[in-house]
Formats: C-alpha cells, sequence, structure tokens
C-alpha cells in the first residue's frame, strides 16, 4: 500500500496511507483535536504548491478575486499552504495544521459555512429564491438572494430559527465534484440562473466542485467546516440592497448580513460594539451638540461647520499650527483653483481624474478645482532655485480639496467631497531622510498623545516587487526608502506590520492607525514617498558639489484631514470633548433669577481668564438646566446662589463624576487653567 509523509507543525513526522484526511489524523492524535478541529491547512514538501493544492481542494485557478469573494478562501493562504477540507483525502507528502478556533483563519472558514447555513435555511422557508453569493466578511456572513417581495423583520427570524435548527442537526457540509455541462445541467433545471453564470465564469477545470448543505447546492472552492453543528453563535442583522456582482445595472439582490462568531460572548461583545458606535455616531451627535451640518441645499458631502464645531475646529488648529511652526514647518497657503495645465504635468487629470471635480472654462483656459495640495507646494519649492543648505524645505498647509466621491459612499464626517488636508511636503536630500521620517513620526505622537488615543497599528507598506514597470522610481530608490522607513520604525521600537504591494504607486509608506474607545481602527497618520512627482516636476537643489541634484520628496498628514479627524474625536470621545477641547467648557447656573448677578460676574471672570463659559439664565428649574448642561456635555456646571454669592464660591458639577461640592472661583479658576495647559484628556 502506498504511504505518505504527514510533517505536523512540531515537527514530527507521521507515515499514513494515501488518501489519509486530516480529520482521521486528528482523531489519532486526540479525540479533543479532532471535536475541536474545524478545518486544516496543508503545504505540498515537494513544490508543485499550485497543482497539489488545486488536486486537493478542487480549485480552479482565480480568474478576478472581486468577482468572487468567496474565493479569498483558499487564497487566503496565510504564510504557506492551502487551506483544505478536513476530510479530503491527502495524496502527497505534505505539512499539515490542523486548525481550531484558536486559529484567525478558521474563523473565515466556520462564517462560509455560516453563509451556506442561511442559504439552505432560506431555501426551506422560500423554495423559490434565486442564489447569488455568500462569502463570510470581517464579522460574519452574507448572502445574496433574489425574490420578488423583500424580506421583513419577521422573515429574518423565521430565517435564523430555521437556522438554528439545521444547525441542531449537524447537517454534514458535503464536497463533490462534478464534470461542468452536469453542473450546468443541475443549475439550469433548478432555473438559478445565476449560479450557471458562474459555473460558465468561473469554471475553468472540466471537473467543479460543489457543496451541499441539506437542499442547498452551491458551485463552491470551499473549504468547509464538516459539519452544521459548529455554527452557533450567529444572528441576522439586517437586509441591504445589492446589484449582482456589485454592478450598477445589474439585476437587484436582497442581501441578508449575518454576525458569526464562535462563542456567545463574543457575539455578545461585538453586538454591545455596535450598540456603542451607535451610541457614539457622530452624525447624529453632530446634530444633538449643534456642531456641524451637511445641508442638501448645498450638495451632498460638503460640511458646514456651527459656531461650536467652529470653534472645536480652531482650538484643534491651533495646536497644530503653533506645533507646526515649533517643528521648523514653513506654514504656505495655495490657490482652490489652478490651471488644468498643472495638473496634467503633475500626472492627476491621468490617473486621478475620476475622483476630480471637472475642470471649469475661464478666459478660453481650463481650471482644475484642487484634489491635492501636493503641486501647490511643489510650486512653491520651484519658485526659485535651492540650494543644500536650506535643506530639508517643509512646507505645511491646512488645505482644502475636493474630490469627487460617489454619493452612495458619502458618510458625515467621515467620507466626504470638500475637505481641509493638515497636509505638509517635505523636500531633502538622501541622507537626512531618517531623521525627518523620525521627526514625522514623533509628531504622530504628539497627535496621539494630544488628542487621547493610547493605542495604535503601525503598517509599512512596500510595492509589488513582482512588477517593478508598475511603479517611478528605481528598484535601489524603493529598497534604500523602504529600508530607511523600516530602520527608523526599529530604532524608535515601534511594532509594525509589512504589507508587501500595498505601498501607493508613487512611493513606499507608513500609515498609523489610532485605536479608538471602542477598540475601532482608523486610519490616521501617513508618511510617504514620492519617486514620481520630484522628476514629472523636475525639481532640484544644488548640492555640496555644485551640481544639481533631485531632492527626495516626502508627502505626510497626520489628522489626514481635519473633518474626518473632527468625525472621529466626537465619535471617540461620545461627543464629551476634554475640556481644553470644548466649545463651552463650563456652564453657569443660577439657582434662581435672584441670583443672575452673581452668574453673570461668575461668568464674566471664566471669560476674563480665557475660558468658555456660558450663562443659563432662563427662566426654569436647576434639574432642567443641569439636564440640559449635561446633554450638551459641558464638561463643568457652575451652580450659584445664596451662600456662593455671598463666600465667592461656586459649586462645581463635573459632567463625568456628578457634584464635587462648592469651591472658591479663584480655586476653580486656577484648576481650569491647568487642566486646559496641559490639554488633559
Ligand atoms: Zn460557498
Ligand atoms: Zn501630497
Amino acid at each position: 500500500m502506498d504511504t505518505i509523509h504527514i510533517t505536523m507543525p512540531d515537527g514530527a513526522i507521521r507515515e499514513v496511507p494515501l488518501g489519509t484526511t486530516a480529520a482521521e489524523i486528528a482523531q489519532q492524535i486526540s479525540p479533543r483535536l479532532a471535536k475541536e478541529a474545524l478545518v486544516a491547512r496543508i503545504a505540498p514538501i515537494h513544490g508543485q504548491a499550485a497543482a497539489a493544492a488545486s488536486a486537493a481542494a478542487g480549485a480552479a485557478p482565480e480568474k478576478s478575486p472581486d468577482a468572487a469573494p468567496e474565493a479569498r478562501l483558499t487564497s487566503a493562504a496565510n504564510g504557506e499552504g492551502f487551506l483544505v477540507d478536513l476530510r479530503a483525502p491527502i495524496d502527497q507528502d505534505v505539512k499539515l495544521s490542523i486548525l481550531t478556533p484558536k486559529d484567525p483563519e478558521a474563523i473565515q472558514v466556520l462564517r462560509h459555512s455560516a453563509a451556506h447555513l442561511l442559504a439552505a435555511a432560506v431555501l426551506e422557508l422560500f423554495p423559490n429564491v434565486k442564489l447569488g453569493i455568500g462569502p463570510p466578511i470581517d464579522t460574519g456572513f452574507f448572502y445574496d438572494f433574489v425574490r420578488d417581495e423583500p424580506f421583513t423583520p419577521e422573515d429574518l427570524e423565521r430565517i435564523e430559527k430555521k437556522m438554528r435548527e439545521l444547525a441542531a442537526q449537524d447537517i454534514p457540509n458535503e464536497r463533490k465534484m462534478l464534470p461542468k455541462p452536469e453542473a450546468l445541467e443541475l443549475y439550469r433545471k433548478w432555473e438559478q440562473g445565476f449560479k450557471c453564470e458562474l459555473v460558465e465564469e468561473r469554471a475553468i477545470e472540466p471537473m467543479v466542485s460543489f457543496y451541499t448543505t441539506g437542499r442547498f447546492i452551491d458551485f463552491c472552492r470551499g473549504p468547509h467546516i464538516p459539519s452544521t453543528g459548529r455554527i452557533r453563535a450567529f444572528k441576522l442583522m439586517s437586509v441591504a440592497g445589492a446589484y449582482w456582482k456589485g454592478q450598477e445595472g445589474n439585476p437587484q439582490m436582497q442581501r441578508i448580513y449575518g454576525a458569526c462568531f464562535y462563542t456567545q460572548q463574543e457575539l455578545d461583545e461585538y453586538l454591545h460594539r455596535l450598540e456603542e458606535a451607535k451610541r457614539r455616531d457622530h452624525r447624529r451627535l453632530g446634530q444633538e451638540l449643534d456642531l456641524f451640518s451637511v445641508q442638501e441645499e448645498a450638495g451632498p458631502g460638503l460640511i458646514f461647520w456651527h459656531p461650536k464645531g467652529g470653534l472645536v475646529r480652531k482650538i484643534m488648529e491651533d495646536w497644530l499650527r503653533d506645533e507646526l511652526l515649533r517643528r521648523s514647518y514653513d506654514l504656505v497657503y495655495t490657490p482652490h483653483i489652478m490651471r488644468l495645465e498643472l495638473w496634467k504635468t503633475s500626472g492627476h487629470a491621468n490617473f486621478y481624474r475620476e475622483n476630480m471635480f471637472g475642470p471649469v472654462e475661464v478666459e478660453k483656459d481650463d481650471y482644475q478645482l484642487k484634489p491635492m495640495n501636493c503641486p501647490g507646494h511643489i510650486l512653491i519649492y520651484k519658485s526659485r532655485l535651492r540650494s543644500y543648505r536650506e535643506l530639508p524645505v517643509r512646507l505645511a498647509e491646512l488645505g482644502t480639496v475636493y474630490r469627487y466621491e460617489r454619493s452612495g459612499v458619502l458618510h458625515g464626517l467621515l467620507r466626504v467631497r470638500g475637505f481641509t488636508q493638515d497636509d505638509a511636503h517635505i523636500f531633502c536630500m538622501p541622507e537626512q531622510i531618517e531623521a525627518e521620517i523620525e521627526a514625522c513620526i514623533d509628531f504622530a505622537f504628539a497627535v496621539m498623545k494630544t488628542f487621547g488615543f493610547s493605542q495604535y497599528v503601525v503598517e509599512l507598506s512596500d510595492w509589488d516587487a513582482k512588477h517593478p514597470e508598475n511603479y517611478p522610481g528605481s528598484p535601489e530608490d524603493w529598497a534604500h526608502s523602504t529600508s530607511a522607513l523600516e530602520r527608523t520604525l526599529n530604532r524608535l521600537g515601534i511594532p509594525f506590520k509589512r504589507m508587501e504591494g500595498e505601498g501607493a504607486f508613487y512611493g513606499p509608506k507608513i500609515d498609523f492607525k489610532l485605536i479608538d474607545a471602542i477598540g475601532r481602527p482608523w486610519q490616521l497618520t501617513t508618511v510617504q514617498f514620492d519617486f514620481n512627482l520630484p522628476g514629472r516636476f523636475g525639481l532640484e537643489y544644488v548640492g555640496e558639489d555644485g551640481n544639481r541634484h533631485q531632492p527626495l520628496m516626502v508627502h505626510r498628514a497626520l489628522w489626514g484631514s481635519v473633518e474626518r479627524f473632527f468625525g472621529i474625536l466626537i465619535e471617540h470621545y461620545a461627543g464629551a470633548f476634554p475640556v481644553w477641547l470644548a466649545p463651552v467648557q463650563a456652564e453657569v447656573l443660577p439657582l434662581s433669577e435672584k441670583f443672575a448677578e452673581y452668574g453673570k460676574k461668575v461668568t464674566s471672570a471664566l471669560k476674563d481668564a480665557g475660558f468658555r463659559a456660558h450663562l443659563d439664565d432662563r427662566n426654569e428649574k436647576l434639574q432642567a438646566k443641569i439636564r440640559d448642561a449635561q446633554l450638551l456635555k459641558i464638561p463643568y456646571m457652575l451652580i450659584v446662589g445664596g451662600k456662593e454669592a455671598e463666600a465667592g464660591t461656586v459649586s462645581v458639577r463635573q459632567q463625568s463624576k456628578g457634584d464635587l461640592g462648592p469651591r472658591p472661583l479663584a480655586d476653580f479658576l486656577s484648576d481650569l487653567r491647568k487642566q486646559v495647559d496641559s490639554r488633559a484628556v
């Protein structure tokens, strides 16, 4: 009998009969492992990885990963090898890992199987639906269906109940191989036109793989968990419209979304985070706190900063401008509209055209609303010949740009059509670059600390070394700059993730993602090399050797944009800004009209000391005034009545902590001074 050799993660080698499955090996190791196992990863030992995987997984080579989200699973061969069913016979020497809930990769397989369970349940209840696709997503799964009537919330409840029934029956997810014509015939008879289309397009090999779960038969590469019993912690979340293959004009489908985790606890935590996110939604808070608006009359994606939002913005910008000057940046302003010709030189009119507003004709000349600040800064750099002595040149601008975003993707302050970048461009000599990167990173940390973020993730993105032809700059440029970024991060002891092939087309970059109060990552700071623009604009400096050289150019933004960062801050603080940022720092609340005079005095004292104070002199009950100030998330309420007027005190109430008791006004002022000056968060 033929045998094969299976190398386990600990290096142990097992000799087993040809065709042994991972499930059998798991059983040999321990019944407990067999019980926990969800899926296996194999890596053929004698090369030919692709062929072997194809044999083991029945995988057809992928044509377009976008068109086939389900395929992400098999290509998500994290590290090395491929994911396969536990029941897949192994036909050659391989390295084998048996994945359990401890392995992050396995959750996507569980979620994909949950999508199949959803389809199976829908088919039980609505046998005439037409099936689209159903991949796993970050927190669960979805499946697309065509059905004449819309799915109602009650339908979702019934479907979820049916899913629980089918899960309890522990139905196996069975894999079969069918010849392509038979597969087509099967779907044709079943009148599943979308599935026919998928088989036609994506089945490249003569035999195609299918998974069945009860009534549901899916043209699917898998892999899947062995049976439905392991799908326990899930919840159907919503129905949304979707186009077949995501293309407008294609048939409309109903997409049912579900959340899915290993344990009920993880699911509950996720649902709680969603609730929190809803509570913190900056669009709702923006309205409640009267910070900003988007006006239909003016157009979508364009932000109106109301007085209170505008005040927070001024404070943010003041901090930033002071820091820029302290860190030896020069502040500049550039026009919002410039000749289209300039955008041809920069290349934006070509590669960035889809994101730009259309040109405007003035005196037979085309002008372009700026989508970027870089060309403007380049023109300032180029306005005279630069000597090596004046490098680095660091030009910073709170530069307002306009970009075309489809109305469907616009989202409050986070995705807009007009926004102000905290942009800067650094022009320097190669030997200066590491110090500049380090200074950018230091600045990024100052932003984090000042605005109250303590956790972050850093990514270093490189080019796709297999396709140097897609990039400007020489391999040496890329290697030097990437290693400069890497060395700097290492020197500073900052852990980072390497993202091969994820760099901008014009250069490698470092991205900082800040983690907010409820654990969500937000892409903010970016530091990017540019090997494209200096050449296009013929940038130069006169070196120490008297010759002309091309400077290195770095784009960097810390907040990204003022609008987006403001939106993130609103959500991070749930609208309760720290006292140094709050539009109103203290609300003065006289106990009754009798004490309005003293209230006025206290308010003036606060204002004279440079604080943002407001007197609530409405003829309302104190409780109502407190409630309103509380709703406006004003950090301090100062309650003043007869006792306070007599003693020159204020009764302090803190938004987050409640009553703090009476304090001499002078003491409160000096405490507030300390908090504001230290930018306590
Ligand atoms: Zn599938
Ligand atoms: Zn730029």
